[in-house]
C-alpha cells in the first residue's frame, strides 16, 4: 500500500459553474493551486475542500464524481454553514482580529458553534479517506480546529498546517472569547508553518499561556507529544510571470498601455476589496504629494485595481464608497484637460492584463495595513525582466522580510509613503537595477516550488521526530 498525501482547504482549486443546467468545471490557476498541483495530482493523492457553490442535495453526486476525475473530494457546504462558518466566523471574528481591526470583529456565539461543526463535517471526509501511514497538509484559519479533530479519530496520523493570514501578537489574540479551543485545535498538527518568524513568535507566545503547554525554542510540548512550529514564506510561480511577457497578448496589451499613458510615470497598485489593504491612507499620500508637487501635475498616474469582494457585507461596501469618493474627489481637483491623476478600476482583470501592467509600470504601490505575504508586490517583481522598476512596500506586508531592497514604508504615516513615491518616481536607473536584481533573485529562488518542497520535506523530518518519540 503507497501512502498518500491529503491537502485540505475550504475551497478547492476549481471553478464550478452552472451553465443550463450543467455543472462545469475549470481548475483554478493561482499560484498556490499551481504549488500544490505536484502533490495533490500525483497518485493517491487528493484534495479535500468546499466546492465553492451551493449544490443541491440530489446533485451532489454527480458533482462529486466530476471532481474526483481531478482528485478532488468535495466538502458541500448548506447556505447556513456557508452564512454562519465562512462569512461569519471565518471572516468576522478571525480575519479582523488576526489583521489586527479588533473593533470590526463580531464575536458572535452562533458564528463558533457553525464553526466547530463545519470542521467537523471536514474531519469526517478527511478521516473517512485516511488510512494508517497518511499524511494531512490543512490550509488556513478556516480550519484552525481541523487538526485535533482529525487526531480525535487518528491519532497517529501526521498532520501539518499552515495559515496563510497572519497570527497576531497575544494581546490581540486573547480578546477572542474561544482563543484556548483554537490554540488546542491547531495543536493537533505536528508541523505548524507560517509566512514569518514574526507570526511564529507571536503563536508560540500564545501557546505558551495555555496550562498544558511547554514551550522550548521553536517546539511546542502539549499532551505528550512535540508539535514543531516554523516559518515558511510563501513564494509565487515567478517562472510563468517571467514567461507571460513573451505571450503576444501581453506584449499587445503593453503597446496600448504605453500608448495612453504616454511619457507619464505610472504607479500601479493592485488589491482586493479589503479594509486590511490600506487603500485609503494610500489615495491620501498620493493626494498629498499633487497638492504639495503641483510640478507633478501631468507627469504621473496612479493606475488602481480594486478586484471585487464581499461587497454585499456592509463594511466592505463602505470601504468601496469611500473609495469611490476620494477618487473622484482627487480627480475632479486635480484633473486638467488632457490628463487623469488617477486611473480607477473596480473589477477584475486576465493575468495577460496584468502581467502587461507589472511590466510597463515604473512604481508597484503596495501598503496593506496588514497582510500575511502579498502576492502582488513579487508578481510585480519577478515580471521586472529587464530589472527597473521601483516597488514601494509596506512593513506590515510578510513579504517585506524578504524584500527588503524595496522602499520600506509604515503604511499609517501618510507623509512617509509621499515620500517615498517622490523617491520611487525619481529614482535613478542604476539604483533601480540594483534594487530589482537582488529581489529578482530572491523571488526567483524561493518561490512556489521550493515552498512546497521544504514544507513536505520538514513534515517528513517531523514524521521521523514523532516516530523516534513513540518508541
Ligand atoms: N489578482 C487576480 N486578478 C486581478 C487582480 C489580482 O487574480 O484582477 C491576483 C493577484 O495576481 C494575486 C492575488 O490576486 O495573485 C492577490 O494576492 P495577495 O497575496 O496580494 O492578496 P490577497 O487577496 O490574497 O489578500
Amino acid at each position: 500500500m503507497v501512502n498518500k498525501t491529503i491537502i485540505v482547504s475550504n475551497r478547492l482549486p476549481v471553478k464550478i459553474v452552472e451553465h443550463q443546467g450543467e455543472y462545469r468545471l475549470s481548475p483554478s490557476e493561482g499560484g498556490l493551486a499551481t504549488g500544490l498541483g505536484s502533490v495533490y495530482k500525483k497518485g493517491d493523492n487528493i484534495w479535500v475542500g468546499w466546492p465553492g457553490i451551493e449544490v443541491p442535495e440530489e446533485r451532489q453526486a454527480e458533482v462529486t464524481e466530476k471532481l474526483a476525475e481531478l482528485n478532488l473530494i468535495p466538502v458541500f457546504l448548506t447556505a447556513d454553514e456557508i452564512n454562519l462558518y465562512y462569512e461569519g466566523f471565518s471572516n468576522e471574528v478571525l480575519w479582523p482580529v488576526f489583521h489586527y481591526m479588533v473593533t470590526y470583529a463580531n464575536f458572535d456565539q452562533s458564528y463558533r458553534d457553525s464553526y466547530q461543526q463545519v470542521n467537523e463535517k471536514f474531519s469526517h471526509i478527511v478521516a473517512s479517506h485516511l488510512q494508517e501511514g497518511d499524511t494531512v497538509w490543512v490550509h488556513d484559519y478556516q480550519l484552525l480546529l481541523l487538526s485535533a479533530l482529525i487526531r480525535e479519530i487518528q491519532p497517529q496520523v501526521l498532520i501539518g498546517f499552515f495559515q496563510h493570514i497572519p497570527f497576531p501578537s497575544y494581546e490581540i489574540f486573547r480578546l477572542i472569547p474561544w482563543r484556548d479551543e483554537l490554540i488546542a485545535g491547531m495543536l493537533g498538527a505536528d508541523l505548524l508553518g507560517f509566512h514569518t518568524f514574526d507570526d511564529v513568535r507571536h503563536f508560540l507566545s500564545a501557546a505558551s499561556r495555555l496550562p498544558q503547554v511547554k514551550v522550548s525554542d521553536n517546539i511546542v510540548s502539549y499532551k505528550d507529544r512535540q508539535i514543531v512550529v516554523e516559518s515558511f514564506p510563501m513564494g509565487i510561480d515567478s517562472d510563468k510571470f517571467e514567461g507571460l511577457i513573451a505571450e503576444p497578448q501581453v506584449r499587445e496589451h503593453m503597446r496600448l498601455f504605453r500608448k495612453t499613458m504616454g511619457e507619464r510615470k505610472v504607479i500601479l497598485t493592485i488589491d482586493r476589496l479589503d479594509y486590511s489593504k490600506g487603500i485609503l491612507q494610500r489615495l491620501q499620500a498620493y493626494e498629498l504629494l499633487l497638492q504639495t508637487h503641483p510640478e507633478l501635475i501631468g507627469h504621473i498616474s496612479l493606475y488602481m485595481i480594486v478586484v471585487p469582494s464581499r461587497d454585499t457585507v456592509p463594511r466592505y461596501k463602505e470601504l468601496r464608497d469611500q473609495i469611490d469618493q476620494l477618487v473622484g474627489n482627487i480627480n475632479s481637483s486635480y484633473r486638467t484637460m488632457s490628463w487623469q491623476p488617477v486611473y480607477y478600476f473596480y473589477r477584475s482583470f486576465t493575468i495577460e492584463f496584468l502581467s502587461a501592467l507589472y511590466r510597463t509600470a515604473d512604481v508597484c504601490l503596495v501598503t496593506p495595513m496588514r497582510d500575511g505575504m502579498n502576492l502582488v508586490s513579487k508578481e510585480y517583481v519577478a515580471s521586472r525582466t529587464e530589472d527597473t522598476g521601483v516597488l514601494i512596500l509596506s512593513e506590515m506586508a510578510g513579504a517585506s522580510k524578504e524584500l527588503n531592497d524595496a522602499i520600506i514604508v509604515n503604511p499609517n504615516n501618510i507623509g512617509e509613503v509621499m515620500r517615498a513615491i517622490l523617491q520611487a518616481i525619481q529614482m535613478p536607473e542604476t539604483e533601480q537595477i540594483f534594487r530589482m536584481k537582488q529581489m529578482r533573485a530572491v523571488v526567483s529562488k524561493f518561490n512556489i516550488h521550493l515552498w512546497v518542497k521544504n514544507f513536505m520535506e520538514k513534515l517528513e523530518e517531523v514524521k521521523v521526530l514523532q516516530e523516534s518519540l513513540r518508541t
